[in-house]
């Protein structure tokens, strides 16, 4: 359940409040909002009647959170999140382009990658150090060299750097030189990993698995705010389906879905979604206009040498081209109010 603090509700009121979760056996989550002060009561609150709190002084009311996530629900929290990484804004209306290679190769790659994005205007730059490959026997990712090479491309850049990490003791290494830390699909429900990030003070950025349903989804991204990381960003890349014109169908249904259910910023990956170089144009497009954050794009200076995902990975003139398509969208959108 949450309880809403009246607004001129004092230090004292709320500190009372929280203790009396404590007392309870719950644990409370605050959240100080413009207006009002929300307290989240975490735990089974089957075990508890929404009386008890609604009788303690500065308490306007106390509604009950009848689905299992609780903190990334709109219930808990009205507001869209903003999600600020340095002068970036995700969220609320704020949009935001993450574009660059699938791995980090080398270093002429990665810092070409990185000018050709800032280039074109994306607002972050992308690119694997650790990799989950299908095969044991491909790329596994440069490591740390990599993300050393991802700080490289960022001081050149001042673009911002988004980048996996697979491990829970890798979290620090990555953190050190991430701004923004990924969680692949595979990792989803790496439930210890989730706690792990968690625990940092940087965002992440959530990928779906790719056979999680929504409330799954959901309830992972639940794992990290509920160790105290309120900046997660949602990323939906596709599931798996009966399709094989695709290497995943991009599900932009949980879009909408989302918006009505959480208060995170969601974006999208058409790269993964599609697997296909020649859809991740009108995907993108489709993804901004059904009111997604954002979008993660795999780009790279020569796709076809790629290392890893080639087939959907676009070309630096079909990446100007994007974004110039999505500039005149969002001017479109503008007029939607
Ligand atoms: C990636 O972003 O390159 C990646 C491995 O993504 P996913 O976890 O969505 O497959
Ligand atoms: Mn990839």
């Amino acid at each position: 359940m949450i309880i809403i603090m009246e607004s001129n509700s004092t230090h004292e009121q709320i500190e009372n409040v929280l203790e009396t979760v404590k007392k309870l056996g719950f644990r409370p989550h605050i959240s100080y909002g413009e207006e009002k002060t929300i307290i989240g009561v975490i735990g089974d609150e089957r075990q508890i009647s929404d009386s008890i709190f609604k009788s303690l002084p500065g308490v306007e009311n106390v509604i009950p959170i009848l689905k299992p996530y609780k903190l990334v629900s709109r219930e808990f929290k009205k507001e869209s999140t903003i999600i600020k990484i340095g002068d970036v804004l995700i969220g609320n209306g704020h949009r935001a382009v993450i574009a660059g290679p699938c791995s980090v190769e080398n270093e002429d790659q990665i810092i070409q990658s990185a000018m050709i994005a800032k280039k074109y205007g994306a607002n972050l730059l992308r690119g694997g150090a650790y990799k989950p490959r299908t095969s044991p026997y491909t790329f596994q990712g440069l490591g740390v060299e990599g993300l050393k090479l991802l700080q490289k491309a960022k001081e050149i850049t001042g673009l911002p750097i988004v980048t996996e990490v697979m491990e829970v003791n890798e979290v620090e290494i990555v953190a050190e030189y991430a701004d923004v830390l990924q969680i692949g699909t595979r990792n989803m429900q790496n439930y210890r990993l989730l706690k792990a990030v968690g625990k940092i003070n940087k965002p992440v950025l959530l990928k779906r698995g790719m056979a999680a349903t929504l409330q799954e989804f959901l309830m992972s991204a639940e794992y990290i705010l509920s160790e105290g990381n309120y900046n997660v960003i949602l990323c939906e890349r596709g599931i798996r389906t009966f399709v094989d014109y695709t290497r995943n169908t991009l599900d932009l249904n949980i879009i909408p879905a989302v918006k009505k259910l959480s208060h995170l910023p969601i974006v999208v990956d058409p790269s993964h979604g599609t697997g296909r170089r020649d859809f991740v144009i009108p995907m993108s497009l489709a993804a901004i206009a059904a009111g997604a954050d954002g979008i993660i794009i795999e780009m790279h200076p020569e796709p076809n040498k790629s290392i890893s995902d080639a087939d959907q990975t676009i070309s630096p003139a079909q990446f100007e081209e994007l974004m110039k398509k999505i500039k005149s969208l969002e001017n479109l959108m503008k007029s939607w109010g």
